[in-house]
């Protein structure tokens, strides 16, 4: 199937792109140019009538995100243009970034479960990191008596979660399976969160990068995969709960693998047991430039390993 949308893109009112570039006008000139039929802006957004918002959230407001819609050219070549967003799901403190009533603002509403990057807002720290810092700050303190407490802490929360992991000598808790289990947890707990299930049964509503832990090396990400294919049953009824509310997931180009065949990559055999579930799909590059759009192409080659074909599309598509 030859993929002719892409609803999962970031202009730069997402405080994380970077390209001067990305601008709606622009974006709507590379879809025409890309062949698209339907093309969806989807920045991230946190509702400010919800509690909770981290710092790097607090500017990306709603009526922030809004003031885009202004800049869609009127020509848009023909093409369906929806005006979405990427808001956040913190499984840690079952915390949703956006009330249901305030989706209704947009076409579509792209919630992720996993940007697990985001430690101690979406997912905690596993708690080997944590009891180390506790250590470090211990230590900070003793070694240099001038400092407050408050002060070590904070020093010692600076420090990697990657370098704090590699410091680590004997681990009671095993990264990836701590990973894993989160992963299955937000997304579960996403499912019967009543904010979300209002929002699913009023506006169109997919995960973004289902069960993709974010930020993690490509042999953690392997293995995180591997132990969430184990459990292939428990995928499966997942999915399936996702199917029945109606709730689509978002084939994230940059979460597969990129190679000619891929027809042997993890995410792939996560998304067939998905298809296999009767989920419906939306295609996105989850791209941050102009020139990230054209990764779309992969798409043709990733729905074709998945088995995805146009009855699969979700419907607002
Ligand atoms: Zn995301
Ligand atoms: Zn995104």
């Amino acid at each position: 199937m030859k993929v002719r949308h892409d609803i999962h893109t970031h202009t730069l009112f997402s405080s994380c792109c970077y390209d001067p570039e990305a601008t709606a006008a622009a974006f709507v000139e590379k879809a025409h140019e890309l062949g698209h039929s339907v093309f969806g802006f989807s920045n991230h957004i946190w509702d400010e009538r919800v509690p909770g918002a981290s710092n790097w959230y607090k500017g990306q407001t709603v009526g922030y995100g809004l003031e885009e819609k202004d800049a869609i050219p009127s020509n848009t070549h023909g093409i369906k243009i929806l005006f979405g967003t990427e808001t956040e799901y913190c499984g840690m403190t079952d915390n949703l970034g956006m009330l249901a009533e305030t989706a209704k603002k947009f076409d579509y509403i792209l919630v992720p479960h996993s940007h697990t990057h985001q430690k101690n807002f979406v997912m905690a720290e596993n708690p080997d990191v944590k009891a180390y810092r506790k250590t470090l700050a211990a230590e900070i303190c003793e070694k240099l008596p001038g400092i407050s407490e408050e002060q070590a802490q904070r020093m010692a929360s600076t420090v990697k979660y990657q370098e704090v992991l590699a410091a680590i000598k004997e681990h009671t808790v095993d990264d990836g399976e701590y990973l894993a289990d989160f992963l299955f947890t937000s997304f579960e707990s996403l499912m019967v969160h009543p904010e979300f299930v209002k929002m699913a049964a009023s506006v169109p509503t997919l995960i973004a990068h289902p069960f993709y832990p974010c930020g993690e090396s490509k042999e953690q990400l392997s293995r995180v995969l591997g132990m969430l294919l184990a459990q292939k049953d428990r995928l499966f009824d997942d999915f399936s709960t996702a199917a029945r509310m109606n709730v689509g997931l978002d084939v994230n180009i940059g979460t597969y693998r990129s190679a000619e065949d891929y027809k042997d990559d993890p995410m792939v055999a996560v998304m067939r047991i998905a298809l296999e579930a009767g989920c419906k799909f939306g295609f996105g590059t989850d791209s941050h430039s102009l020139k990230g759009l054209e990764n779309i192409r992969k798409g043709d080659a990733i729905g074709d390993a998945i088995g995805i074909t146009e009855k699969d599309i979700a419907d607002i598509i």
